[in-house]
């Protein structure tokens, strides 16, 4: 009887508190590296440091090891390898051997939005910090500046967006076109883009927001490719913020949906939305939000040239990663990556380059006739960098163009000229070549 009672108890003890790490994943940022542990339930942990050797320790209570190390791409991370150790008693210590130093922050993440109990260890880059700080101010100091794109690939790290068919990643799509847009923006004159995430790791909303108001830049582009709850849902949409309701059941969908990204991709304290933004929203938003809703009709359109539309208009819902006070932004749903041959679509590298294209179009068509003070493109509206050439003795049109390394027809068409004669102190305006 005594023995039975003893036995009882102790499975009793091990059975409440006991949780498995059954995973484990490992994203690198630009500044941290971020190590998540799966759990089969909530834990309590520890972390701390230790030096010759640096080490990281992670002691986890009541718990058992049954994750895979083999997987883990341990190249460019501060980390040198990886090792556990179950101790007596039930707990789990994990210990990080480390190639440098590192500043470590912990958190746990409850089960939430279809994941489980996570333990997210980021390891924190020390130095680099000046750097950044000399780019922004020879930026700003630029007299006839860039307009500056920020582009954010919706997702990444924990949070692989939505999932199509054949395991295709929306945070792996939008990141593809991203890229092909930023390559466009930076080849055309007067404009140049950010990317806000170039790599495979989870950004939080307000972390964007902040990162494209850094960046100063004059429009945030977000890029998404999502899911709808019916496959048959397709289509490009283009959407602005509402600080109000959602312009359609499928706006107010996509927005939830979205919102929910912070809470797979893991967010620490400091990086949640805090009220302020709220505050400043409703002082400088309704220019904002009228600029971000004539891009968006830009955008649309070219778009509706490259890609079925789910919509003609543009349609507005609460979207976080939108809430930026001074800072105009859209975000472009690509297509329905739930739907087959969208998915499809979105995977072809030919696709997401006419996506991209169509998408800088749009944006190109709003900053050609809406240029902000101070850009070279505005300088250009002006006639700012064209060349004036007088009519000397002995010139003729085809002359000039040929100098100016321009047609005749473009001069013409310049200077509105009913006819190819010209006169002496007549003054050209001559175009860009
Ligand atoms: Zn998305």
């Amino acid at each position: 009887m005594l023995l039975l009672a003893f036995s009882f108890s102790a499975l009793f003890v091990s059975g409440a508190a006991a949780s498995t790490v059954e995973g484990l994943r490992l994203w690198r940022a630009p500044d941290s590296t971020r190590l998540v542990f799966d759990l089969s339930g909530p834990v309590e942990h520890k972390v701390f440091t230790l030096r010759n050797p640096e080490r990281l320790v992670i002691d986890i209570q009541s718990s058992r090891f049954s994750a895979s190390l083999n997987e883990l791409d341990l190249l460019n991370t501060p980390i040198k390898n990886i090792r556990y150790s179950e101790k007596k008693g039930g707990d789990l210590r994990v210990v990080l051997d480390l190639k440098e130093l590192i500043k470590p922050r912990s958190f746990a993440l409850a089960k939430q939005a279809g994941k489980n109990d996570r333990l997210v260890i980021d390891l924190y880059d020390l130095e680099k910090e000046t750097v950044k700080t000399v780019q922004t101010i020879t930026q700003s100091k630029q007299e006839k500046r860039d307009i500056i794109i920020a582009i954010d690939a919706g997702h990444g790290g924990e949070d692989p967006g939505a999932l199509g068919p054949n395991k295709v990643r929306e945070k792996d799509v939008v990141l593809a076109i991203s890229k092909k847009l930023k390559k466009i923006i930076d080849e055309e004159p007067g404009y140049s883009a950010r990317l806000i995430r170039d790599g495979d790791y989870y950004m939080a909303h307000k972390l964007r927001r902040d990162t494209a108001r850094k960046a100063q830049a004059d429009l945030f582009v977000s890029v998404h490719a999502d899911g709808f709850k019916h496959a048959s849902a397709r289509g490009a949409s283009v959407f602005a913020l509402s600080q109000r309701g959602a312009t359609s059941e499928t706006a107010r969908y996509l927005a939830q949906k979205e919102n929910e990204a912070d809470l797979v991709g893991g967010v620490v304290l400091g990086d949640k939305d805090d009220s302020i933004v709220e505050l400043l929203l409703d002082l400088s938003m309704n220019s904002n939000l009228a600029i971000s809703l004539e891009v968006g009709d830009k955008v649309l359109k070219q778009m509706g040239r490259v890609a079925h539309l789910h919509k003609r208009e543009v349609e507005q819902a609460a979207f976080m990663v939108l809430k930026s006070p001074d800072v105009p932004s859209i975000l472009v749903e690509t297509g329905f990556i739930s739907n087959p041959q969208e998915a499809r679509n979105l995977r072809s590298s030919a696709h997401q380059l006419k996506l991209a294209n169509a998408i800088f179009a749009g944006i190109r068509d709003h900053f050609t006739v809406a240029p902000p003070e101070g850009t070279w493109v505005a300088w250009q509206q002006r006639g700012g960098g064209k060349i004036q050439h007088v009519i000397a003795r002995g010139d003729t049109l085809s002359a000039i163009a040929q100098r100016y390394n321009v047609s005749v027809r473009d001069i013409v068409q310049a200077n509105k000229l009913s006819s190819t004669q010209i006169r002496i102190g007549q003054t050209l305006t001559i175009p860009a070549s």
